[in-house]
């Protein structure tokens, strides 16, 4: 007899028939109440054990974190908050975790020691709720491009274009370390790493999507991206996941059109799929906030927060009415931020975000048209001659979620803003090509795909929304 999932077996749609269910131990009670859970869904099926059915020996091995197969009728629970339980007819034990050894026991483990276990965090209803979450969300990216008319391009992980992460790359080599190769001086010559070339795991997919935008005409890419990223916050990762789609014609207002409609899909379609994720989640928090003092309290719940997103337009500002508002805000009392900048031209730390974003507008907000001098070269300049297409999406709780802009598609401005960069035309020779022939405008954006999982989780640490977190502590497995 084939096994049934656990979330379908909740349904109740076999009643009083035999069924078959396989899965982890999450708790035994009083030898007899097995909560049974397959990952299918954060519920557990309770099976009820008859002592006198069941030798010692074989009950001896139900712990925590065992693996069992388990058959018998799907009856109606008489216990509370749960409809249906299995009478069990038929017991194996596929695996035993000695409770001695096994860390992920049936109590609150804190989030740190769950990062040191990484591989087994995910046997957890925190993790494996975020991991649903997360799966759902990237299932959601996908179905939202291809309904929209998007073809999926996958950008090259290994890439010799440098010209956007300076300082941040990380070497792709094949050199032999025991005989490497030198310069006449001496030193070693890095420019050979890769079959003689200079070679980097990709920062961004854009460069290449714009080249794809520009015959396929609507794209997207969303894989890995790399950062030597040495910063250790709680929104920093060396290796995170990045949504980029690239639109040919579009511009920086079709561009923050469809930056807003994607992210409204996709909490929305989460927010169908995951619901008892996401209260689960939901509760969880709500019992972290109480034990914050009232001024932390956030007011909101994770589910108000995420259909607040899905109901409320976000608030578009440009950099200059942004750092008006900034400047006249009041000093806040315990100094504990300094909401004041520095002037017009300077760079938005992410306490100005937060503020903007926190107390001034208390919705998502798009900031727009920034200095050319802070943003990337390949940015539209606007008529003004001082300021660029350029967006930023800032979210409540976790500051810039993405960053994009309208592309300068003309060929004599694109070349004058590389010189002045210090950029070299000829490393960027098949890029000038699509403004050399047949060029138009264009807009695209990059989304951190952890970033937008924090947000729909309610966790607070990107370590906490992807498997196994690469950080500067942590690459070990
Ligand atoms: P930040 O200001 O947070 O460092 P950024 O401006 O350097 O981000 P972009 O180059 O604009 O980042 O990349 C686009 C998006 O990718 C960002 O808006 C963010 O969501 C995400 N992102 C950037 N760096 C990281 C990182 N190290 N880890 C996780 N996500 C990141
Ligand atoms: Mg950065
Ligand atoms: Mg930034
Ligand atoms: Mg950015």
């Amino acid at each position: 007899m084939k096994h049934t999932k656990i979330v379908d077996l909740l349904t109740g749609k076999n009643l009083l028939h035999e069924v078959k269910a396989k899965g982890w131990v999450r708790t035994f009670r009083n030898n007899q109440f097995i909560a049974l859970n397959d990952g299918s869904t954060i519920n557990n099926i309770q099976c009820v054990v008859d002592l006198d059915k069941f030798p010692a020996e074989l009950l001896k091995k139900i712990h925590t974190g065992a693996a069992l197969s388990v058959t018998g009728t799907l009856v109606e629970s008489q216990g509370a908050g749960q409809t249906v339980e299995i009478q069990v007819n038929k017991l194996k034990v596929y695996g035993e975790a000695n409770p001695e050894e096994y860390p992920i026991q049936p109590k609150k483990h804190s989030l740190e020691f769950l990062r040191e276990n990484a591989h087994l965090r995910v046997r957890t209803n925190i993790f494996g709720a975020i991991m649903r979450v997360r799966s759902t969300l990237s299932y959601a990216v996908h179905k939202y491009f291809q309904e929209n008319g998007f073809f999926y391009f996958n950008a090259p992980i290994i890439t010799g274009s440098d010209a956007e992460g300076a300082g941040e790359m990380f070497r792709v080599t094949n050199l032999d370390l025991n005989n490497l190769p030198r310069t006449e001086e001496g030193n070693i010559n890095f420019k050979e790493d890769f079959f003689g070339k200079t070679t980097n795991l990709t920062v961004s997919g854009q460069l290449e999507a714009e080249t794809y935008a520009m015959a396929l005409g609507s794209v997207y890419t969303f894989g890995p991206t790399f950062r030597a990223e040495n910063s250790n916050t709680s929104r920093h990762l060396a290796e995170f996941w990045m949504i980029e789609p690239e639109v040919a014609f579009n511009d920086l207002d079709d561009n923050m059109d469809l930056a807003e409609d994607f992210i409204k899909y996709v909490i929305k379609y989460t927010l169908e799929k995951c619901q008892d994720d996401l209260v689960f989640l939901d509760k969880r928090l709500q019992d972290e906030e109480k034990n914050k003092p009232q001024a932390e309290r956030s007011g909101m719940s994770l589910l108000e927060k995420l259909n607040f997103v899905v109901e409320n337009n976000f608030k578009r500002v440009s950099y200059t009415e942004a750092v008006d508002i900034l400047r006249n805000c009041k000093p806040n009392k315990n100094k504990k931020f300094k909401y004041i900048i520095d002037g017009w031209g300077a760079d938005l730390q992410s306490e100005h975000e937060r503020y903007l974003v926190e107390k001034h507008f208390k919705c998502p907000v798009i900031l727009f048209d920034y200095p050319a001098e802070i943003k990337a070269f390949y940015m539209r300049m606007n008529e003004d001659g001082k300021t660029v297409r350029a967006m930023d999406i800032l979210f409540p709780g976790i500051g810039e979620i993405v960053g994009g802009s309208e592309r300068e598609e003309r060929y004599d401005v694109l070349v004058e803003k590389m010189k002045a960069m210090g950029i070299e035309e000829e490393e960027l020779w098949w890029y000038l090509d699509t403004r050399k022939f047949g060029t138009a405008p264009h807009s695209g954006f990059g989304l951190g795909f952890e970033r937008l999982v924090l947000f729909a989780t309610g966790m607070t640490n990107i370590r906490d929304v992807i498997p196994f977190p690469r950080t500067p502590q942590s690459a070990e497995f």
